[in-house]
């Protein structure tokens, strides 16, 4: 079977597509023949080797896919059943979906939800399964499309355009944050009302400043992330789940002592299953058909390095499916 295979080389990372046999799999109940999986951020700093997010190699990578069972001894999965997986540390520390087949826990794996094939499952990917658990975060801390406008950073990567698109279809007013002039009228398709620049996020921010946002999904952090809780209103509610600008939060508690702002996290590895299954059951009603062709750049398993380097320099819009059949 073909399969991308992470090395190391005098500190360096390695990567490249090797035959490689299926019985070097790991171990797992549920052998999973892969059609579809892609390209996160997490998956681009560890193909790179610029994060440190692979400690044993050689590593097969790829934090999500789609396919069929091949095998299984879980008695929850039969053979031709279609499944996908995002999360649990697949192509972090067990052998992930970039290869033709993946061995894994049944416990890992969700069945395909009903109205969706895994090719629609790998082009929203672990991206925009993030951007569900970021909206259902929102409306967890009460905010409704009554409340008033939702901000979304880094709008036009993998997590921020599926939450433009799903916020959109829900009734919010949207919001972008784009650090690229290009990515505009991408943005007003997928459903935002007004696209601002990521410079206007980027100076230091006053502990307040004018209250404008009633609910915020950032992908950013850093001083994005602080500018965005400076300006929230009175009982604001800030889902944050990614670092793309930096990991620091150069922010005040004044936001949140004076304003009732809540700081939500949001992590998709982890997710317990009934919310998994909640999520994913959301993303095939809320997102509209017009998504899969807007927001999809599709490689074959040979280009998925590139693409890795590309969505690192801020070169890709929307979410990178990787065909790997
Ligand atoms: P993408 O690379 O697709 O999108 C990130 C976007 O952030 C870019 O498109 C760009 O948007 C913006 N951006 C890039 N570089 C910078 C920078 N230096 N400063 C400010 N903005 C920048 O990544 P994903 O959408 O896949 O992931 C986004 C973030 O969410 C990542 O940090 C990722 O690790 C995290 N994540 C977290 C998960 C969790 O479980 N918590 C799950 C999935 C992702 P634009 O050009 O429009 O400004």
């Amino acid at each position: 079977m073909q399969a991308l295979v992470l090395d190391q080389s005098e500190g360096k990372t390695v990567a490249a597509v090797k035959t490689i046999s299926a019985d070097t799999l790991p171990q797992g109940e549920v052998t999973v023949d892969v059609d579809w999986s892609g390209i996160n951020y997490k998956d681009a700093l560890a193909i790179t080797g610029k994060g440190k997010i692979i400690r044993q190699f050689p590593m097969v990578p790829g934090i999500d896919f789609a396919g069929r069972v091949h095998t299984s001894s879980d008695p929850r999965f039969h053979t031709g059943q279609q499944v996908l997986l995002t999360g649990w540390g697949v192509g972090e520390n067990h052998w992930g979906g970039l290869a033709e087949q993946a061995r894994v826990k049944g416990d890992w794996l969700v069945p395909m939800p009903e109205g969706m094939d895994g090719r629609q499952a790998m082009i929203i990917g672990t991206a925009g399964f993030t951007a569900m658990l970021c909206v259902m975060a929102l409306e967890d801390g009460g905010v409704t499309p009554e409340s008033g406008e939702i901000l979304v950073t880094g709008a036009s990567g993998g997590v921020g355009s599926t939450a433009v698109a799903l916020l959109s279809a829900l009734g919010y007013h949207v919001v972008a944050v784009s650090g690229r002039e290009s990515t505009h009228d991408y943005l007003h398709q997928l459903g935002a009302h007004e696209v601002l620049p990521r410079s206007a996020f980027s100076a230091a921010a006053r502990p307040l400043e004018k209250q404008r946002w009633a609910g915020a999904v950032d992908t950013v952090g850093d001083q994005v992330l602080a500018s965005v809780l400076a300006q929230m209103n009175y009982s604001g509610v800030v889902a944050a789940c990614g670092l793309a600008g930096g990991f620091a939060l150069p922010t005040s508690v004044m936001p949140f002592i004076l304003r009732n702002v809540r700081l939500q996290g949001v992590d998709s590895v982890m997710t317990p299953a009934p919310r998994r299954r909640e999520a994913w059951k959301r993303l095939v009603k809320v997102l509209p058909t017009s998504f899969y062709q807007q927001a999809t750049t599709e490689v074959p398993l040979s280009e998925a390095v590139s693409a890795a380097e590309k969505l690192l320099n801020n070169q890709i819009t929307g979410r990178t499916l990787v065909r790997i059949r």
